[in-house]
């Protein structure tokens, strides 16, 4: 198992749901990431943060980046702005999108990342290409079946207009839940989808479905040979005010900070009882 954790800063989600009233750039870098780095030194876990480039502008940002690299964690890619039309974007943009970042990344951190996620679980072959740029091992952008379908839907009933942002494309209901080598030996590890009913066994939907969810999918997981990407988001561990103006539309603010907390826990002592939890970089680099 692979813990990816999405560094989305609240701006990303500030924009994708329209709200006006903007929380601080700050904010998650000394509340929410902070908590990842002490769970993860508890439970003596390695994980891959996505570092979204714009956000490296930030020192909150750059600072949590040294901590996590001393702590022996990894940074992969997560894109430079986080479009919400990056599966619009022209090659051109795209390049720009992965080279800005991994450029930033080398040159702040001194960290050569060889992952990449793009915003909206989306991956193209312009992605492949310039990911063999800058050398990159494996893409994780894939989410196989129906996860995206039901993000889009989601968004479309909670803004009451059909999301600008791309949700992966159709024929990822599809796409294969193993790694498969793709073009210039880039690795595409999909993220964890349940065989057979194809259900994302990641961390919204789980504050979706509830832990019980998670603990019959990772009951399913751990019967077949991984290796299983597990993703979070920043925002998971974020204490955010529950009346915040995100609090009733993003899944996992919906949850109450305490319970969300708990939750983390609960997958985190799963992944001890069940599974051999090691970073994607140390399997694919
Ligand atoms: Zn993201």
């Amino acid at each position: 198992m692979s813990i990816h954790v999405d560094v989305d800063n609240l701006w990303i989600l500030e924009d994708e749901y329209h709200v006006e009233d903007h929380c601080g750039y700050s904010f998650i870098y000394e509340d929410a990431l902070p908590r990842f780095l002490a769970l993860l030194a508890e439970f003596e876990f390695q994980a891959t943060f996505f570092i979204v480039g714009r956000d490296l502008e930030i020192p909150a940002c750059r600072e949590f980046c040294r901590a996590a690299i001393a702590a022996g964690h990894q940074l992969g890619n997560h894109s430079y702005s986080h479009a919400v039309r990056f599966a619009k974007l022209s090659a051109v943009e795209k390049r720009n999108e992965i080279v800005g970042t991994h450029d930033s990344l080398v040159s702040l951190t001194g960290v050569l990342p060889i992952g990449f996620r793009a915003p909206g679980y989306y991956l193209d072959d312009d992605v492949v290409s310039a990911l063999s740029e800058r050398g990159y091992r494996y893409d994780s952008s894939v989410l196989p079946g129906c996860a995206t379908g039901l993000m889009w839907w989601y968004q479309r009933i909670r803004t009451g207009k059909a999301p600008d942002k791309t949700f992966g494309r159709p024929r990822d209901f599809f796409a294969s839940r193993r790694p498969t080598v793709m073009r210039h030996e880039i690795v595409e590890i999909p993220i964890a989808t349940c065989p057979i009913i194809r259900m994302p066994v990641h961390s919204t939907f789980v504050y979706q479905f509830g832990l019980a969810y998670a603990n019959i999918a990772f009951s399913i997981l751990a019967r077949e040979a991984g290796p299983h990407v597990y993703l979070f988001h920043a925002i998971d561990l974020l204490n955010y005010p529950a009346n915040g103006p995100l609090a009733r539309d993003v899944i996992p603010l919906r949850w109450p900070f305490q319970r969300r907390e708990a939750c983390v826990r609960s997958v985190f002592e799963r992944f001890r009882r069940d599974f051999e939890v090691t970073t994607t970089e140390r399997l694919y680099g």
